[in-house]
């Protein structure tokens, strides 16, 4: 327990565990589901998004959770101690345990600085972009904190601009509306990042999530690593991660593929960047149509990259978003030369790494290809996962090579 000194311990309110629901808790699971909890008057009367003090069904403290008496997720953990005072000192604190750790990853300040639970700050996502900082609070207990967030921000990253991109659908189950705005300083234009030592442009404002996927910042890397000498073609390319990476490290051409003309500029900016404009093409077209325009015309690459945006939004597309998948990956392989690779990737978190695989596997079967998985990889450490929140990692990259 930590010397709380001579400060009074703030006296949260105190929710019960009901009989027989403290076993995945004491295990370490930070969630607790509303059925797990005692609903007696004073949880009812909690407003959402308050600290409260968890004991189990014998009285026992269990530490500090955030509170919603009105969502499935009801409890979640802040800390184990049941002295802790949930206060501005406590959000700089985890902010900036956060900080140091991806600036001992990282040579450069372009990461994701906090991803929720894994970081001791459930719901609360913040992308850092040296000195423009973005964040999403996607928990009622973030969102009613935010100014302390905000503080916390300026004092341990000190950034001109703040951005506050509170439009995902996760907040609508804490019963969130949704906003972007900016918090603090000026955007003008898209900004300047850097990953893996290649330029990037981004719109936080107006681009797509946060304004840029850090997390497949790994499998970028290793993809291009493949890419010299022969041609290379990024789908879902957004604003060029894959694709501008594999021209940096020596794609003889390469082709970006998007249905967003805004994600085509950011592309070709970064190429000009990149001093690669001359080996970059962006091709505005629709990525199936133009898999199957490319297929029809026997066109072959080396290097083919399929990332898409997420094909499971809900557990109930399930299946048909696994076909999604299946298909592109058929409609991939047809395309990657022999002895080429293939990468093909998925943000759907309902979608787990075996059944990915799977459509995978299967894909390549259709398209009557054979090969290997060189790599099978997901976020990188900038996107840490709760050890008990294995569910979380939603990112699958598979990088085949194919004969
Ligand atoms: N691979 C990207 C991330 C993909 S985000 C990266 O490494 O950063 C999803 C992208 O797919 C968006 O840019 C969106 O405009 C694009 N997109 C979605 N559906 C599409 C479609 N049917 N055809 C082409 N692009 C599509």
């Amino acid at each position: 327990m930590s010397d709380t000194g001579t400060k009074p311990v703030k006296k949260y309110p105190a929710i019960h565990l009901q009989a027989g629901r403290q076993r995945r808790v004491m295990h370490g699971h930070p969630w607790v589901y509303s059925n797990e909890v005692q609903m007696d008057n004073t949880a009812k009367a909690v407003p959402p998004g308050s600290p409260v003090r968890l004991l189990d069904p014998g009285g026992t403290p269990l530490g500090i959770y955030t509170f919603n008496p009105h969502t499935l997720i009801a409890a979640r953990h802040l800390s184990g101690d049941p002295a802790t005072v949930v206060d501005h000192a406590f959000i700089a604190g985890r902010l900036r345990r956060a900080v140091e750790l991806r600036d001992r990853l990282f040579s450069r300040p372009f990461y994701r600085v906090v991803h929720a639970e894994a970081d001791g700050l459930p719901g609360l996502i913040v992308d850092r972009f040296d000195d423009v900082v973005t964040v999403q609070a996607n928990s009622v207990f973030m969102d009613r904190r935010i100014d302390d967030i905000l503080a916390a921000i300026d004092e341990v990253m000190a950034p001109r601009a703040v951005i506050l991109r509170n439009d995902s659908t996760q907040r609508a189950l804490e019963g969130l509306t949704e906003e972007t705005r900016l918090a603090k300083g000026e955007i003008d234009g898209p900004i300047r990042l850097e990953e893996n030592g290649v330029t990037f442009f981004a719109n936080p404002l107006d681009g797509q999530k946060t304004g840029w996927f850090y997390d497949q910042r790994d499998n970028r890397a290793f993809i291009a690593s493949l890419a010299k000498g022969g041609r290379a073609i990024d789908f879902f390319s957004y604003n060029g991660g894959f694709g501008i990476q594999c021209a940096v490290a020596g794609a003889t051409q390469v082709i970006a593929v998007d249905r967003s003309a805004l994600a085509l500029e950011n592309a070709t900016r970064a190429a000009e960047a990149n001093g690669v404009a001359d080996r970059f093409e962006a091709r505005k077209a629709d990525a199936f149509q133009e898999l199957e325009r490319l297929n029809a015309a026997g066109e072959t690459f080396q290097v083919v990259v399929a990332d898409p945006p997420a094909f499971v939004k809900s557990k109930k597309d399930l299946a048909v978003g696994c076909r999604a998948y299946r298909k592109m990956a058929r409609l991939a392989a047809k395309i990657t030369a022999p002895g080429g690779y293939l990468l093909c990737g998925s943000c759907s978190h309902n979608v787990d790494p075996p059944t990915f695989a799977e459509q995978v596997a299967r894909g390549l079967t259709d398209a009557g290809r054979s090969g290997r998985i060189l790599r099978s990889a997901g976020a990188g450490p900038d996107h840490p996962v709760h050890p008990h929140l294995p569910e979380s990692a939603y990112l699958k990259a598979i990088v085949l090579q194919l004969d």
